[in-house]
């Protein structure tokens, strides 16, 4: 059966997600297809951020810390994450950024067994490998890069292991209790960065018996730009994990204000600093849109999504240059589907140019995410139809989009 817009139609009809749409506000005139690098705004996100503004902030001044709950917040939207990875709620806590995260877990499981080498694999996320970088020269342990069919060959002799669950380019999800427990049968520990899976696809992270994750409060939590981080600390490791970071805030009491560092009980160990509170109340509306929704359906849903859109691209551009760099079973994708194409970078601002907005990443990726909570069916028809019409316009070629801005 040929697709036709008026399937996709019927599709959105019969979406039982289809109401979590109204929770954000969307632009007119724009299909968003970047969910997994900026999630969009969420409806209650300008009121509640006011109201921190103008009552907590304004009118309670320091007081709030203990009036409003500042101090509570970072564990409050952990564990309100927690349901959403397969986590207790005394197992995850909100602090600084996925990449000075990862730098505390990775730390933390090499001191849990030192002298063994860190592995990675090549073309995985660069903020990842670089802070791998970083502690392997201020550590000394050896650092293997290697390719995803010798990943678990190299565990052998090593301490730790990082690997993104969701690949950033490819879409890949990978098997993360297989590889956890490969990891374990060599002496070593996973830490997992969920900054593509969490909010889009089904995590089991105690169903898998994964050691540590962190992930992105950004993308599909829709936390905001710049958005805090998750940690998530198994209550098996939480005694044996050492945070390198020892600020005050891990600390077993910090308004004791005394010189020796003892760290907190459980995950609240991973805080270093001052959380951001603005930043803190926007993630728990981006958090709160979730309500009453289970990630199984959520990750149904996307699966529905991408596999609708690589069948129109195949079908109406076949011959267009596109090749699909992610996998095909849906089973083993995310939420989103990367295409390699070499003018990948215009056919991206090309589709921008008419409200159409994906990301591309170098060389050639061109990517675009479909979130479950407010992609629609008939989005995937138009951005499609949109994609036709550049192709066969030629509305990518030209000088116009030549030189790349900063943020591609
Ligand atoms: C987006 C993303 C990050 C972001 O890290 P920041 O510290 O917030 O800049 C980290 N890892 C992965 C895999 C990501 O996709």
């Amino acid at each position: 059966m040929t697709v036709t817009r008026a399937t996709c139609e019927a599709l959105d009809a019969a979406d039982p997600l289809a109401f979590a749409r109204d929770r954000f506000v969307l632009p007119d005139g724009v299909i968003y297809l970047d969910g997994n690098s900026l999630g969009p705004l969420p409806r209650a996100a300008a009121p509640r951020i006011a109201e921190v503004i103008e009552r907590e902030w304004g009118r309670h001044l320091i007081t709030s810390w203990n009036l409003n709950g500042w101090i509570d917040l970072p564990a409050k939207v952990g564990a309100a994450i927690a349901p959403l990875i397969g986590a207790e709620g005394d197992e995850v806590i909100v602090t600084d950024s996925t990449s000075v995260n990862l730098f505390k877990c990775a730390a933390a499981v090499l001191r849990m067994k030192p002298g063994g080498a860190i592995v990675a694999t090549r073309g995985d996320f660069p903020t990842d490998l670089h802070i791998l970088q970083g502690l392997a020269s201020l550590t000394g342990s050896e650092l293997r890069f290697v390719e995803e069919d010798e990943l678990v060959a190299a565990m052998t002799g090593a301490s730790l292991v990082v690997l993104t669950h969701v690949h950033y380019r490819t879409g890949l999800i990978r098997d993360m209790a297989g590889l956890s427990a490969a990891a374990r049968a060599a002496g070593a520990r996973v830490v997992w960065d969920l900054s593509h899976s969490a909010g889009v696809v089904e995590v089991q992270l105690n169903g898998c018996e994964a050691d540590f994750a962190v992930g992105c409060g950004y993308k599909f939590l829709n936390g905001g730009p710049g958005a805090p981080a998750f940690v998530f600390v198994p209550r098996r490791h939480q005694e044996a994990f050492h945070s390198p970071l020892t600020g005050w805030l891990g600390h077993a009491d910090p308004f004791a204000f005394v010189d020796r560092f003892e760290p907190a009980q459980g995950v609240a160990r991973a805080l270093c600093g001052t959380p951001p509170i603005l930043s803190l109340a926007a993630l728990e509306t981006g958090i709160a849109t979730f309500e009453g929704i289970s990630l199984a359906a959520v990750h149904a849903k996307a699966r529905g999504l991408t596999s609708l859109f690589i069948e129109l691209v195949e079908d109406h551009l076949g011959d267009a240059g596109f090749t699909l760099q992610s996998p095909r079973d849906s089973h083993l994708r995310g939420g989103q589907v990367s295409f390699a194409h070499e003018d990948g970078y215009a056919v991206v601002q090309a589709m921008i140019a008419r409200g159409v907005i994906g990301d591309f990443r170098a060389p050639t990726t061109v990517r675009y995410g479909f979130a479950p909570l407010y992609v629609r069916y008939v989005d995937v028809w138009d951005a499609v139809r949109a994609l036709v019409a550049v192709i066969q316009n030629g509305e990518h070629r030209g000088e116009r989009y030549a030189a790349r801005k900063a943020v591609t």
